[in-house]
C-alpha cells in the first residue's frame, strides 16, 4: 500500500536490517530496540492488523511460527526464553498500521503489562486509577 512504511520495508524501497524473510514474511530488527533482541515480523501483503485477519493470511501466520523459530534460535534466545507480541488498534498501542508482531529477548523482560495497568474495561480511566492507588 502506498504511503505504508512496513510495505516499503518489505519491497526494499527503505532500508532495514532485515535478519528473516520468506515468500509470505520478512523479519527486520526494530529501529527503536526495547530489548537487546527486538525483531518486527510483517507480512508481505499489506494487511491492517489482527482484527483484519481473514484466511487469506494463513500462509503469512504459517510462516511467521517458523520465522519467530528460527530467529529465536539465531539470535541465541530459544533456550533463555523470549517473548511474542502484537500491539493492535488504538488500545494496543499500535502505531504502525501494518501487521507486525515483536519479538523480544536477551534479558528478563518482568511482567507482561505493566503493573498499575487495570484489567477492567475501563483501563485508562476508573481501572488504571485504583490500580495506581494500590501500589506505593
Ligand atoms: P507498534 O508500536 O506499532 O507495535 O510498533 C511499531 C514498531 O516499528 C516500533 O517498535 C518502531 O520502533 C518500529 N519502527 C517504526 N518505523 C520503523 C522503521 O522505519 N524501521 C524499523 N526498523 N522499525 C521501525
Ligand atoms: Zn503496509
Amino acid at each position: 500500500m502506498a504511503d505504508c512504511i512496513f510495505c516499503k520495508i518489505a519491497a526494499g524501497d527503505i532500508p532495514a536490517q532485515v535478519v528473516w524473510q520468506d515468500e509470505h514474511a520478512v523479519a527486520f530488527r526494530d529501529i527503536r530496540p526495547q530489548a537487546p533482541v527486538h525483531v518486527v515480523f510483517i507480512p508481505r501483503r499489506h494487511v491492517v492488523s489482527f482484527a483484519h485477519v481473514t484466511s487469506a493470511d494463513g500462509p503469512f501466520l504459517g510462516s511467521l511460527g517458523v520465522g519467530l523459530r528460527a530467529v529465536a534460535e539465531a539470535e541465541g534466545i530459544a533456550e533463555t526464553g523470549f517473548r511474542v507480541l502484537s500491539n493492535n488498534g488504538p488500545h494496543g498501542g499500535q502505531e504502525v498500521a501494518h501487521l507486525h508482531v515483536h519479538l523480544l529477548g536477551g534479558r528478563p523482560l518482568g511482567p507482561m503489562l505493566r503493573q498499575e495497568v487495570g484489567v477492567s474495561r475501563s483501563a485508562g480511566t476508573r481501572g488504571s486509577d485504583e490500580a495506581r492507588r494500590r501500589i506505593p
